[in-house]
């Protein structure tokens, strides 16, 4: 049988067919992944192909295989080093939730958040929210924002979590997929997710808390199918994505607009900085390339490791 995993604990995972059947599966034997050291082989999102056995009486699931991943998230684990910890796999798309003041979310940050999700190869849609709270001129740096991010590929969406406006065209981007919700504390995630789906709404609060009690000492993400034929899956505790390995090089090809016009430079290993007949200078200089992604391009590639960690910009 096959199935997706919507729930590990570590040792058990829940599996669900397609036929809407849950079984409770284990791993027998050593599992490893090639390519890939993490403390949990299997995460939430991952296809399986498992087989029942009878255990006292309840039926019970072993894995054999996992199907090949189209792209997964990570975290590294704090005590054990170079250890990483796979949040989720199979993810369709991540819902990056921006508000401009309270709390502010700057350009940085979200230029980094892209590049990551980039990295993972996950499709990102910039929601922009408590539209109902802005002025003429906080509206005004919405709209902008909107244009930079539209211009260089990004589904860019003005939502009030509040009162319901286009809330509709999120759960319509939703339907079908598997998302995730990202973005500071406080800008609305559970909110929105509250206002799309209110019989939710008790399981995030449960996990949670639970998460806030400190019961947790490491973070189980859950996927939950909801009512219009969309999959959420709920990382508590992970405001963002893990930290990703890139070269200098590696990192222009993250930003759309740069990798277009790459091959327009005079070398091939342009770093975009200071060296002669750049496209990418020259796309700055004629305002087609955002200054604020410009400068995100060079704190990202001037910085040290930390620069790459998305997982700890709320602490
Ligand atoms: P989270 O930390 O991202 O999950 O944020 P919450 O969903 O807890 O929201 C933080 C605060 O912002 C709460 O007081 C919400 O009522 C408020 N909030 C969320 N969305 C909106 C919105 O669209 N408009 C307004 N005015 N307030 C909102
Ligand atoms: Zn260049």
């Amino acid at each position: 049988m096959t199935g997706l995993v919507y729930k590990s604990t570590g040792s058990w995972y829940t599996v669900k067919t397609q036929l809407g059947d849950t079984y409770e599966c284990r791993i027998k034997g050593k599992f490893r992944i090639k390519g890939i050291k993490s403390t949990n082989p299997i995460s939430v999102g991952d296809v399986v192909d498992f087989e029942l056995e009878k255990d006292n009486d309840k039926e019970s699931g072993v894995i054999f295989h996992i199907h090949d991943r189209k792209n997964y998230i990570v975290r590294k684990s704090v005590n054990l080093s170079k250890q990483t910890h796979i949040i989720s796999a199979n993810i369709d798309q991540v819902f990056l939730m921006i508000t401009i003041n309270n709390p502010p979310t700057l350009t940085s940050f979200i230029d980094r958040f892209l590049v990551t999700a980039e990295a993972y190869s996950i499709k990102t849609i910039l929601i922009f929210n408590k539209i109902d709270t802005y002025n003429e001129e906080t509206l005004n740096e919405v709209k902008y924002l909107a244009h930079v991010y539209r211009k260089i590929g990004y589904e860019c969406i003005g939502v009030s979590a509040i009162t319901g406006k286009n809330i509709d065209q999120v759960k319509s981007l939703m339907r079908g997929k598997v998302s995730m919700f990202s973005g500071h504390s406080g800008v609305g995630k559970s909110t929105l997710v509250n206002a799309i789906e209110p019989e939710l709404n008790l399981k995030t609060k449960e996990i949670s808390q639970l998460h806030m009690q400190g019961q947790h000492t490491t973070t189980f993400a859950e996927m939950f199918d909801l009512s219009f034929g969309a999959k959420i899956i709920d990382t508590p505790g992970i405001k963002g994505f893990g930290v990703v390995d890139m070269d200098k090089e590696e990192i222009g090809d993250y930003f759309p607009e740069f990798f277009a016009l790459k091959q327009d430079c005079k070398f091939n290993n342009c770093l975009h900085l200071q060296e002669p007949k750049c496209a990418i200078k020259k796309a700055l200089d004629d305002n087609e390339i955002a200054f604020s992604r410009y400068r995100s391009y060079l704190q990202i590639i001037e910085g040290e490791d930390e620069h790459y960690r998305t997982d700890n910009w709320d602490e």
